[in-house]
């Protein structure tokens, strides 16, 4: 089945009545960028940033991130997608030289995109170091992180459009938004209403977190921190519905993803890109080309009136060969 999967690996995700579906891939700097091409990748849809800033005395400079937004951007094949999530630290990515005072609740304190906003020049810096990518070659992306209101998106949308303007860069770039936090998928309409907000790829592993309110990290609840929650599906089937009615298009790149048993109910959810770690792009694009629109949309109509993620499992049953 493996070798079946590989071998496939660059042809498209078409499902068997011809819907297609783009498989991206995560990655967290250039040598995934170049790993992620050589196994199929049909772009980045989540590159995490915040590992340009990890492991390391000092903030990277606008020229270092530069290097690397640009080194991605080339490893792509020309006008394949690459979208760069601005720096998600806070939380559990704590960051030396970027003191965050000492929260009660650090998951639901200063992380994010908040921290961009608090930090109004970080994400400057970071703006202006991702723009230099634009003309080099991949289809540019900016998606933030963390986002919870409107006015948290109008603020950070407000600083990407004045380091735009000022940046001279005439390539075009998408501005959107991670659906990490279940606000933004309750109230997707409102955000797919908002100027200039051009996208959506939904965080599954903060958002089921945040919707089961258990942190994804903890020892005896982890496990019940599954993305096939029906309360979590059903917030992502009614936020495509929402976000199509006004034109815009939905990613998933949290690791239900790579869940081949995921991928049928996403896609009949209507999610329009999977972006996944690279070692699954092979059999993710695989379970698409083996099932109907027809038969993803029936599975993802009954997954949203089960009552467990056991029963949502049950409807996908897992193959060997
Ligand atoms: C997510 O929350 O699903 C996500 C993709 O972001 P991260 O795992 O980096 O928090
Ligand atoms: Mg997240």
């Amino acid at each position: 089945k493996k070798a079946r999967e590989l071998e496939a690996k660059d042809e498209p995700a078409v499902t068997t009545d011809g819907h297609r579906v783009t498989v991206v891939a995560n990655i967290g700097g250039v040598d995934d960028a170049v790993q992620a091409g050589t196994m199929g990748a049909e772009g980045v849809g989540l590159l995490r940033s915040e590992f340009v800033f990890m492991g390391r005395a000092t903030a990277p400079s606008e020229a270092e991130q530069a290097d690397v937004y640009a080194d991605c951007a080339k490893a792509l094949r020309p006008g394949d997608p690459l979208v760069i999530r601005t720096l998600d630290v806070g939380g559990d990515k704590p960051l030396a030289y970027l003191p965050i005072p000492a929260e009660e609740n650090p998951f639901l304190g200063i992380r994010g995109v908040r921290v961009g906003l608090e930090k109004p020049e970080v994400l400057r810096t970071q703006l202006r170091a991702i723009l230099t990518a634009a003309d080099a070659g991949a289809k540019l992306y900016v998606m933030f992180p963390m986002i919870a209101t409107v006015a948290d998106w109008r603020a950070a949308k407000a600083i990407y459009d004045q380091v735009r303007a000022e940046s001279g860069v005439t390539a075009p770039v998408s501005v959107g938004i991670m659906m990490e936090v279940p606000s933004v998928a309750v109230m997707a309409r409102q955000f797919a209403a908002e100027e200039g907000c051009d996208f959506f790829s939904v965080g599954t592993n903060d958002l089921t977190s945040y919707t089961l309110a258990m942190d994804r990290g903890h020892p005896k609840l982890a496990s019940q921190v599954d993305p096939c929650n029906p309360a979590v599906l059903t917030l992502i089937g009614d936020a495509a519905t929402a976000l199509h009615d006004e034109g815009k298009w939905l990613g998933v790149c949290g690791g239900v993803a790579s869940d081949p048993q995921a991928v049928p109910i996403l896609v009949g959810l209507g999610v329009d890109e999977l972006s996944c770690s690279i070692p699954a792009i092979p059999a993710v694009k695989a379970v698409v080309r083996s099932v109907s629109l027809d038969k993803c949309r029936e599975l993802a109509a009954k997954a949203v009136t089960c009552s467990t993620p056991e029963e949502v499992r049950e409807l996908v049953p897992v193959t060997e060969d």
